[in-house]
């Protein structure tokens, strides 16, 4: 499968270049096909198709968007089969992650920003003016290769509600689930310019569209380090960049929980989607006096998920995505060693040099310091870092000493302690006691996790601009 033409103005244009990227099978490095890599000159023209496009698209109704949006969540569930082995194949998630989560978030954030769109008001009527929202313009959408669909739809979804008009620019490792959106959103019939697709790297694609003077906002998903070059390169044109960046989060565990039943749940906090989740739990933040125990039952769960080709239905961690996340796993788990720590499970010394696949198996590092390496970087992978507390406090004191500020997870019998620490938690998600992602409800994170929130209501309103409007009444004058 040879992916050469970039989606543009409602057609499909050959890549102005011959450069390409393999799009390889993480399971087996098997070449499936190759992607074009675009260039400004594909930049331009997809820019420009959505800044003409913007002239009429920002005129449509709600009644006409809510329509294209159904539409499009009509075309999607059409293809919903094809979304999950795309993703499979591209990135390695377990086939079951695939159906139940990865391609499921297609579905939920459109349906989610219909409900958003529904109970939108344009119009605010305010003392002594009036609100009104209006889209921003012209919208970039860079997007990573973890959960592909979620973000490509988190963002396209609402931009398109709001009236804006887009160019995607997916990741260059995850583009097979982005040609079947964009051919989603040609035969739901999105007018011409609307939505635009180019398919390239960082360097080629991405800064040349937010640097771009004719684009309005950014809205960008990735690591901290490409969003700092994003806002850069978008900052001497003052456009909107909404940033959706990384992240180490806490799970922060009171003595009083049945622990038994929740340490494997909090394993897995960590380590579903073969732990490269922004918002996984990767810190697990626990009373000393019960570490030893905490530690035999998260290395009992995690020696009990089956590792493997994750089209296989038993599945539970697949490999990691591609090669650079294979090597920078490997990369920190290699220097883990050279500090001295040894994990309880997994680790470097337990990956199988002779499975062809990027396959690393679920590490647990336990009794760690949070200035030690594993419990200070995103790593992205099946690992693990446990760390004790001697008083809640201090546990909390823990989970905040970090740059990033996404998700915090608590787990509490003591009703006050988990309304302190979800008070005090500088994250912008918390989850009490196993309760799950909310799609109405507001995603993003504190710090260096971002500045954006994404999703639901709060998602649409990040495409929008607000202007306020004064009138002096006739008699008054
Ligand atoms: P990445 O930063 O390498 O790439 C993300 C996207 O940015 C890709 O499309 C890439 O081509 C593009 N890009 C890279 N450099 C760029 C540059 N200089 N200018 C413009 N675009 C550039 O990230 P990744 O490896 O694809 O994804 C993993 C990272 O994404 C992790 O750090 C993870 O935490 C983060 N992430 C965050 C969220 C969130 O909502 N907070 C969600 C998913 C992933």
């Amino acid at each position: 499968m040879n992916l050469d033409h970039f989606y543009i103005d409602g057609t499909w244009h050959l890549a102005s270049t011959g450069r390409q990227h393999d799009i390889l099978n993480p399971a087996t490095r098997e070449t499936m096909g190759t992607v074009a890599l675009g260039e400004k000159a594909d930049v331009d023209a997809a820019v420009s198709a959505a800044k003409q496009a913007f002239e009429t698209y920002k005129k449509t109704s709600v009644v006409e968007r809510l329509a294209l949006l159904h539409r499009i969540l009509d075309g999607y569930r059409a293809r919903y089969d094809d979304f999950v082995v795309a993703i499979t194949q591209e990135m390695g998630a377990p086939i079951s992650l695939s159906r139940d989560a990865q391609a499921y978030c297609g579905i939920d954030h459109l349906e989610a920003t219909i409900r958003a769109l529904e109970n939108f008001d344009i119009t605010e009527s305010k003392d002594g003016y009036a609100l009104r929202h209006e889209p921003i313009g012209v919208c970039v959408l860079i997007t990573p290769w973890n959960w592909p669909i979620n973000q490509i739809v988190c963002k396209v979804a609402p931009a398109l509600a709001a009236g804006c008009t887009m160019v995607l620019k997916p990741s260059e490792y995850a583009a097979l689930s982005a040609q079947l959106f964009a051919e989603v959103m040609h035969d739901a019939g999105t007018p011409k310019g609307v939505f635009n697709m180019v398919f390239g790297d960082g360097l080629s694609v991405g800064a040349p569209l937010a640097s771009h003077p004719d684009v309005d906002m950014v809205s960008f998903t990735g690591s901290t380090a490409a969003g700092v070059a994003v806002a850069r390169g978008a900052a001497p044109t003052v456009k909107r960049v909404s940033q959706e960046l990384g992240g180490k989060s806490p799970i922060l565990v009171a003595a009083d929980v049945d622990l038994e039943t929740v340490i494997p749940e909090c394993v897995w906090l960590c380590m579903e989607n073969t732990g490269q989740s922004c918002n996984a739990g990767t810190r697990l933040i626990v009373p000393a006096h019960l570490h030893d125990q905490i530690v035999d039952l998260a290395k009992a769960a995690a020696a009990s998920y089956t590792v493997g080709d994750p089209m296989n239905e038993d599945t539970d961690i697949g490999p990691l995505a591609n090669i650079r996340q294979f090597e920078k796993v490997s990369d920190l788990l290699a220097e883990a060693d050279r500090h001295g720590l040894t994990p309880v499970t997994g680790g470097l010394a337990a990956i199988d040099n002779t499975q062809a696949g990027f396959f690393v198996p679920p590490t647990v590092f336990a009794g760690l310091k949070n200035q030690q390496l594993i419990a200070r970087e995103e790593v992205f992978g099946p690992v693990l870092a446990i760390l004790p507390f001697e008083t809640p406090e201090e546990g909390l004191q823990i989970a905040n000493d970090t740059p990033y500020g996404l998700s915090a997870y608590i787990y509490a019998q003591d009703q006050n302690l988990a309304a302190h620490w979800a008070s005090e938690v500088r994250a912008g998600m918390v989850h009490i006691n196993g309760a799950p992602l909310v799609s109405d409800a507001p995603f993003g994170g504190y710090k260096q996790s971002g500045n954006g929130r994404e999703w639901g209501a709060h998602g649409l309103h990040e495409f929008l601009e607000v202007k306020a409007i004064m009138a002096q009444n006739e008699e008054e004058n």
